[in-house]
């Protein structure tokens, strides 16, 4: 048996920055992982650091559209019918929370956390090199809804402080040579941020170390055994560990061990996919989001990675062509692609989402030695360092920077 003083189940981002912001303060930090750190969804993204996109995945009017996409599994939002309690308490939850007021209130503090991990990620940059760039973010459309759906969030945004400008198609056509001329226009936010997102996990996982941390790879979390209110044992393939504070970190997973403990981790997966292709005609300059298709353009040193879809998934990893070739022909609205597209990487992740589209952060009210940082959906690249500061700040006891209320893990 194993003691140790802070357990964090998962090395993802998520759990690597909960891991930094602990063993900054002081605190003797163990991760631990299935497999190798930062494989699970973290390791394909977009790479996007853009408090911009603070948006929860329920939105006002997504009711009748998501009718629509259980029609069609080409839509950006798929959500494949099937019969299961599990994704029904999911929907009506998700349902519920698709109101002004509720979506207001969300991006409010995704803001935040979005903002502070932008700052986190600058600080961390001057260390190492993760292919921190601040080249901003395009928003493109070709349609008028898509760009009234732009100046939205533009205007939503400027709100939080997030500035941003209109821009017409020949302004874009300046910015981004490489794009159709076929555009209505769009809108420019000039100082997010993009990076190589599996490089971001392994250097702060790197400096978690320098700090004295420890993080323990292939090995897996199989039972969680619990006495009296308290987490009492960590059954691993290498090994039992007992450890005064156990924070589940395990994205879209989180909902597996949640069911040994009789507690409510409604997580479901949010399947996308990235490719990485490497022989786009011109690399564009700035990322960019294809505002009809959702599709994200990520320009890296030598390629591009196009990522993009959401298919509602219990934990199916699967991958569905169908949906690889819808994101290729979107792009192709967009860009000339050569007829011989030389992909090198398909990938898959699983983003865990919550009903509500805010991550559940804070202790357990059934095990005291429990603390959530899970459910980052869509932005767990951009909002994992923001959230860590906060489980440290509520770890430790000191003011947390950012109303905790939303994320209570108990919520549900
Ligand atoms: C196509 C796509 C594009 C995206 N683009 C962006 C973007 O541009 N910006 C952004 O902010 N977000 C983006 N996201 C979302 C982001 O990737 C996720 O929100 C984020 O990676 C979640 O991090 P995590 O650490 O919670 O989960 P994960 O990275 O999945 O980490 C969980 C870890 O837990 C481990 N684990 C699971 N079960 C066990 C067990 N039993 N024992 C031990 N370990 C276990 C897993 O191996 C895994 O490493 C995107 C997601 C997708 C799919």
């Amino acid at each position: 048996m194993k003691k140790v003083d802070i357990l964090v189940l998962g090395a993802g981002i998520v759990g690597t920055s909960v891991a930094h912001a602990l063993q900054k303060k002081g605190r003797h930090v163990t991760v631990l992982d299935k497999g190798a750190i930062g494989y699970g969804c973290s390791y394909g993204n977009a790479g996007w650091v853009t408090p911009c996109f603070a948006m929860p995945l329920p939105q006002p009017g997504m009711f009748w559209k998501s009718l629509g996409w259980l029609l069609d599994p080409e839509s950006p939002l798929y959500i494949k019918p099937e019969f299961s309690t599990q994704l029904a308490k999911w929907l009506m939850y998700f349902t519920k929370s698709m109101t002004h007021k509720k979506m207001n209130q969300s991006i409010e503090v995704l803001a935040e956390i979005s903002k502070e991990s932008l700052k986190i990620y600058q600080e961390l940059s001057q260390k190492h090199d993760f292919s921190f760039q601040q080249k901003g973010l395009l928003m493109v459309t070709q349609t008028n809804e898509g760009y009234k759906a732009a100046v939205e969030e533009l205007e939503l945004m400027a709100l939080r402080g997030i500035t941003g400008k209109k821009l017409t198609p020949d302004e874009i056509y300046k910015m981004e040579p490489s794009i159709k001329k076929n555009l209505l226009g769009g809108v420019y936010f000039p100082n997010e941020a993009h990076v190589e997102p599996l490089a971001a996990v392994e250097k702060m996982s790197q400096e978690v170390q320098n700090l004295g941390g420890t993080f323990l790879p292939f090995t897996e979390v199989f039972q969680i055994e619990a006495h009296k209110g308290d987490i009492k044992k960590i059954h691993t393939t290498r090994g039992v560990f007992e450890a005064n504070l156990v924070v589940i970190a395990m994205g879209t997973w989180s909902q597996l061990l949640a069911r040994q403990l009789n507690l409510s981790i409604p997580v479901m997966g949010g399947k996308g996919y990235s490719l990485i292709v490497k022989n786009f005609k011109n690399i564009p300059l700035h990322p960019m989001m294809l505002i009809e298709k959702k599709i994200a353009i990520t320009p890296r040193k030598d390629s591009v990675r196009v990522a993009g879809t959401l298919e509602l998934v219990r934990n199916d990893e699967s991958i569905s062509p169908r949906r690889v070739q819808a994101i290729i022909k979107g792009t192709q609205q967009f860009f000339d692609l050569p007829l011989d597209l030389d992909i090198q990487e398909t990938w898959r992740g699983l983003r865990p989402c919550t009903p509500d589209g805010v991550p559940m952060i804070g202790f357990s009210n059934r095990y005291k030695n429990l603390f959530y940082c899970t459910g980052h959906q869509m932005l767990g690249l951009q909002s994992a360092p923001g959230s860590a500061r906060l489980a440290e700040e509520l770890i430790s006891g000191t003011t947390p920077y950012v109303n905790p209320s939303p994320f209570n893990p108990n919520r549900f």
